[in-house]
């Protein structure tokens, strides 16, 4: 059984620029008013405590929203102050104490003929998933699947309206999942053409990690499809293996993250141009803190 917990790494780096993206991806597709088809194949639990023993124990979220939270850049880049503002909603003033993961920023912009489909595989972030969404009183709007979500996906791809964003936020925590993910945008690009899909990765010492942004950057030139890829870096990935060999340094944390998305919107590169170094200075740990933003196609 996996032992990977979001509730360690909830509001950490890297999901303030999965969130930034998503929000800033989800903004432009609720502008058409045909039905929008969200499927998150990884979800977890949903909700999370930033008081909580796991965040506490972790510290990732002091180094992520937290830097953010309370003292927002002066002219905070529009996309990076809508996910704040979201994030805000979930808590009154003073400091949060509750971050929103993916099924709950993606339900509070969604609209109310729009289908959300949550897969989590972990049993016991199924349940919290389950019970946190059983609070919305949602009705047949969003559905809980304790299923394999590279699997889930297919049966609901093409969406009936033809319109859909997937979001892949898979742990990563076993090798495979690298190839599972390349292999269902490549599954549904041909089941679903036009489907905006977001991934988010790791940007760690692996192979792995390196080659699938340039396996996804093919398959979409292949497809013939636009693309964009942002990039957050907060720290030395050296800094973090030579705390990985002990030396009685804290656990290491994650350096660096990606985000890939294949047909995204038009105006995402423009949305995340200014946010990205307003990430870099609110979080970047060393002098080797940097972000990339590129597209095509
Ligand atoms: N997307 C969430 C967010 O942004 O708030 C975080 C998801 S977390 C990075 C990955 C989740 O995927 C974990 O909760 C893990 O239990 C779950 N998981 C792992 N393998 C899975 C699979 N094959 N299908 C569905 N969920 C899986």
């Amino acid at each position: 059984m996996f032992s990977y917990r979001h509730a360690f790494h909830a509001g950490n780096h890297a999901d303030v620029l999965k969130h930034t993206t998503l929000v800033a991806i989800l903004d432009h597709l609720v502008q058409k008013d045909a039905v929008l088809t969200v499927l998150d194949t990884h979800a977890g639990a949903g909700l999370y405590r930033l008081d909580g023993d796991y965040a506490t124990k972790s510290g990732e979220a002091q180094e992520g929203i937290l830097r953010l939270y309370g003292s927002p850049p002066a002219d905070c880049a529009p996309a990076l102050q809508a996910y704040l503002d979201l994030v805000r909603g979930f808590n009154g003033s003073g400091n949060p104490k509750v971050y929103p993961g993916s099924p709950f920023l993606l339900e509070r912009l969604l609209r109310p003929q729009d289908k959300l489909k949550l897969f989590e595989l972990h049993p016991t972030d199924a349940r919290a998933l389950a019970g946190n969404i059983a609070q919305l009183d949602a009705g047949r709007r969003i559905a809980v699947l304790s299923e394999d979500g590279f699997e889930g996906v297919k049966k609901f791809l093409p969406p009936p309206a033809r319109r859909a964003l997937v979001l892949c936020d898979p742990s990563y925590e076993l090798k495979q999942d690298y190839a599972r993910v390349a292999a269902l945008v490549a599954d549904s690009l041909k089941r679903f053409a036009t489907g905006t899909y977001a991934v988010w990765y790791p940007l760690i010492a692996r192979p792995e990690a390196h080659e699938l942004p340039r396996r996804l950057r093919t398959l979409a030139t292949q497809a013939g499809k636009p693309w964009l890829h942002a990039t957050l870096t907060v720290k030395s990935s050296k800094m973090a293996s030579a705390a990985v060999a002990g030396e009685g340094a804290k656990r290491p944390g994650l350096p660096a993250s990606g985000m890939f998305v294949v047909n995204p919107p038009y105006t995402l590169k423009a949305a995340l141009a200014p946010a990205l170094p307003q990430m870099v200075a609110a979080l970047g740990q060393d002098r080797h803190a940097a972000f990339s933003l590129e597209s095509g196609g």
